[in-house]
């Protein structure tokens, strides 16, 4: 239970990160955030019972360096395609990262030509196009728009339905 997800919002109700539970209660016991949103059970310490927090809310706005520029990592190209295989559409923390068109080809290593494959559909398409092993590309990968704003992966919002009115509905 300590060790469950908790969304920390920023002063302005603005998603910031994840936290864990342990960490939650520390911030609130040191006033530096507040419980919005009571999850399931309560922490039973010496100092008493404490309400296990889902979202909490800090006490101080915490400014964000902005922006400015995405890296092409693994990382952020399983994030653009929110952890999704472009083939098949499932949703995996198993992903690879597939050049469309392939590198022995000359496709290059950029946004517009690497989506995120699960294994098996990576296998299956090896060193062809997608119109040569006969699979469609679920979206046309694209340069992520520079946003600020904190991605939070699918399978959080899912299952912590207590998070879902404090996320942009565009996650
Ligand atoms: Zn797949």
């Amino acid at each position: 239970m300590i060790n469950l997800p908790v969304l920390v919002l920023n002063q302005s109700f603005e998603p910031l990160n994840i936290c864990r539970v342990r960490r939650a209660i520390v911030l609130i016991y040191q006033n530096k955030a507040e419980m919005v949103e009571n999850g399931m059970g309560v922490i039973r310490t010496v100092g008493g019972d404490f309400p296990v927090p889902t979202v909490i809310r800090l006490s101080s706005i915490v400014r964000r360096p902005p922006r400015t520029v995405r890296r092409l990592t693994r990382l952020e190209i399983f994030k653009r395609d929110h952890y999704t295989c472009q083939y098949c559409g499932k949703e995996t923390s198993h992903l690879t990262l597939d050049h469309v068109m392939p590198r022995y080809r000359h496709g290059a290593h950029t946004w517009e030509n690497i989506v995120s494959a699960c294994v098996p559909c990576n296998r299956r398409k090896a060193g062809r196009t997608p119109q040569e092993a006969n699979m469609k590309l679920k979206h046309e990968p694209v340069k992520p728009r520079v946003s600020g704003l904190f991605y939070i992966p699918a399978y959080y919002s899912n299952i912590r339905k207590e998070w879902q009115k404090y996320l942009p509905s565009a996650s």
